[in-house]
């Protein structure tokens, strides 16, 4: 049939210019060792910044709410899948990122298509940044609304943008920490953009949510005010599975009526929402793990400017090196693969043309040892004629 032609050609002219994907086959894993097709690698390629995915207590939460509950929830929030252990994750989620509510979703991909497309009107405007998660992008195309985009990180540009708006219902939308690069937006100076402009302001705390402010997010680590609305993943950090939105009260019941990727999907299974609770207790309880994941990116950082590797500036778990050319990620990814490393090349549209990139991630899991051993593959495998 025609469409299965024209889907070919789609996918050759994809491979033509390095950006086929291939989805890489896990026989096992175990905090930061990972199999992968006969292969024993050091990950330094996963978002469990804490290794909580694969805590014995998180299991154990698991294993109890399963017996007790059931495997999966059976149905939406607003039919009988709001159960109490959901409940209970959302009255902990508010105050633990210092939120008036909170609610939970099942992903942060729906979470952000479910404020943006109930925040914004057809006739308003998504202010973001370029250098924005997909999933704030998807937001807006779902509103309707128009799609603004300022210079990545740039508060004169965004008030540009904020300036000329009509005040049909609009947004302005950040993430904390950028999901490519490892930065952090100034937040401070978009919630005073936001407070100035009376738009609200979204920020998608992925990358933050479980590092900063002690794990609490980003409102805690730059005392944010509880008007700003912030978006967490519990698939991260938390090591866990879902989504949530904090913010105030009468957004999260707006939500609740209005937000049709929340209504029209069943909620995470109740395992998901117990073993958040204990990944948020260990978070609480054992401080430790996070200052051993800040110590592990200040001695990778050490260590990487001795040996003149191209990193850039970022003080979060996301140390990305930028190779530019997406065959050359390509095949330094492959070099490092051989070598026991698994850092997986990232090109674009995920990154803009021309800086596909190793995107390199820490863990309160990988050793010193492991660190080290690392920055002096790395450093052979740059200098080779790749
Ligand atoms: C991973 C990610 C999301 C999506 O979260 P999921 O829970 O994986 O759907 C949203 N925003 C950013 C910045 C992310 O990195």
């Amino acid at each position: 049939m025609r469409y299965l032609d024209q889907l070919a050609d789609r996918i050759d002219a994809q491979q033509s210019v390095n950006l086929f994907r291939q989805r890489l086959v896990v026989d096992s894993a175990r905090f930061e060792q990972i199999e992968v097709a006969g292969d024993r690698l050091i990950n330094f390629s996963s978002n469990d910044y804490l290794g909580l995915a694969h805590h014995p207590k998180l299991k154990e939460s698991v294993s109890f709410a399963t017996e007790t509950m059931g495997v999966g929830s059976g149905a939406s929030h607003l039919v009988t899948g709001h159960q109490d252990v959901h409940r209970a994750l959302e009255l902990k989620l508010a105050e633990f990122t210092h939120a008036e509510s909170a609610l939970v979703f099942s992903s942060g991909y729906m979470a952000n298509l479910a404020v943006i497309s109930t925040l914004v009107g057809r006739r308003g405007a998504v202010v973001a940044d370029k250098l924005n998660h997909a999933s704030l992008i998807d937001g807006a195309i779902l509103s309707r609304g128009k799609l603004l985009r300022y210079r990545h990180k740039d508060l004169a540009d965004a008030e540009s943008r904020l300036v000329g708006l009509k005040g049909g219902a609009d947004l302005l939308v950040s993430d904390s920490v950028f999901s490519m690069d490892g930065d952090l937006a100034d937040v401070s100076g978009l919630q005073s953009l936001s407070e100035h402009y009376d738009v609200p302001l979204l920020l998608d705390d992925a990358h933050g949510f479980g590092i900063l402010g002690e794990g609490r997010g980003i409102r805690a680590h730059e005392k944010l005010r509880d008007n700003v609305i912030i978006v967490g993943t519990l698939g991260k950090a938390l090591g866990v599975y879902g989504a949530f939105v904090a913010g105030p009260q009468l957004l999260i019941q707006a939500l609740i009526q209005f937000a049709r990727p929340y209504i029209y999907t069943t909620s995470i299974p109740p395992s998901m929402a117990a073993a958040t609770l204990k990944s948020i207790e260990l978070l609480e309880t054992e401080p430790a793990r996070l200052q051993t994941l800040f110590n592990n990116i200040n001695q990778f950082k050490a260590l990487a400017k001795c040996r003149n590797l191209p990193i850039v500036e970022s003080d979060t778990p996301i140390q990305p090196i930028v190779v530019k050319d997406s065959a050359r990620a390509l095949r330094i990814s492959n070099e490092l693969r051989r070598r026991g490393y698994l850092l997986t090349a990232i090109r674009p549209p995920t990154v803009p043309a021309g800086s596909a990139r190793l995107r390199l991630t820490l863990s309160a899991a990988h050793s010193f040892e492991q660190i080290k051993s690392l920055v002096e593959e790395l450093s052979i495998v740059l200098d080779l004629e790749l």
